[in-house]
């Protein structure tokens, strides 16, 4: 298996980034990770003085992908998620919705041990949940940092975004040019004071490509869900594009019609918040695989043309 190691760092997704690897579809890619810090704040009793912001947020990649041209989708199966064993949590910066109440006050940084899919805070162990915050392709204008998220990916930092999930993006640069980072062993939804339990680690992610989908947003499937995941300057628009962008996919996709979809999501589609911190907010609209299933077999009259994977569509 081909292996991305951390000698390949980004810190913008960029068209005009030299590939770390050339890979076919079908193929699986092993990436080892820096946490957001890139090792930075490991040491005991270092501090943000330590820590070089020009080397913050690093995804490690390019990733080439043999024949992926704009237009197409990336799908990318999260297979193996693992995270390092210390996560860095801190507090007192002044984003995030407690900057107010930190401001002026010292930034207190803990290193967490992470053992056994448990994080020990204190002598109380919290489960794990890994994740992927960053995990993007090249967009196709002038590149975009790895701290922001848009339809390119990005820092999504989206909790589904684990082990077992399958990732669909948007192709826009011929090789679509993947990179990933930014592990959390967990993180609220949200990621409202600022971080997760950042942490480096190693992912395999098999890349496969579909030729023309027409589906030009970020895209996430579990065995229960599919999930839009939308960027905004506000949650306001990013909700409203993560509803839209759902409402589309299954009218289209899915062979939904209109009513039967806006019902759907009203029945049962979550709108949950990824993230208020970056400079960019996500949101994410999830419904229930089950619900969309029964809603075509109800639909009967057009089963011909509903569908039931993103590959058929
Ligand atoms: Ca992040
Ligand atoms: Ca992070």
């Amino acid at each position: 298996m081909i292996k991305i190691t951390r000698d390949h760092v980004i810190y913008a997704f960029s068209q005009s980034d030299k590939p770390a690897a050339f890979v076919d579809p079908g193929q699986c890619v092993e990436f080892e990770t820096f946490d957001c810090y890139q090792g930075m704040m490991l040491a005991e009793g270092s501090t943000f003085q330590d820590f070089d912001r020009r080397f913050g947020n690093p995804a490690t990649g390019p990733v080439y992908v043999n024949h992926a041209m704009p237009g197409d989708t990336l799908k990318i199966e999260i297979q193996k998620l693992e995270v390092g064993s210390v996560g860095i949590l801190d507090i007192g910066g002044s984003s995030g919705a407690l900057g107010d109440a930190f401001a002026g006050r010292k930034p207190v940084i803990k290193r967490l041990s992470v053992k056994n899919g448990r994080i020990d805070y204190e002598g109380i162990w919290v489960p794990a949940r890994p994740m992927i915050g960053v995990i993007g392709v090249a967009p196709a204008g002038e590149p975009v940092g790895t701290l922001t998220p848009m339809d390119h990916g990005g820092n999504m930092d989206c909790t589904r975004m684990g082990e077992g999930a399958t990732l669909y993006l948007p192709v826009n640069v011929e090789g679509a040019l993947l990179s990933v980072g930014d592990f959390h062993a967990i993180m609220g939804e949200g990621e409202v004071a600022n971080c997760g339990v950042e942490i480096e680690g190693r992912t395999i992610l098999k890349l496969d490509i579909l030729k023309q989908t027409g589906i030009t947003w970020p895209m996430l499937e579990n065995e229960e869900q599919w999930i839009t995941i939308a960027y905004g300057a506000t949650l306001d628009e990013a909700s409203h594009k993560a509803v839209v962008q759902m409402f589309e996919f299954l009218c289209r996709k899915m062979g939904l019609s209109e009513v039967d979809a806006g019902m759907l999501l009203d029945m049962a589609g979550d709108l949950m918040i990824c993230q208020i911190v970056n400079p960019k907010k996500t949101v994410r609209m999830e419904v229930p695989k089950w619900l969309v299933r029964r809603m075509q077999e109800k639909g009967r009259g057009f089963a011909a043309t509903a569908r039931s994977t993103f590959e058929d569509a």
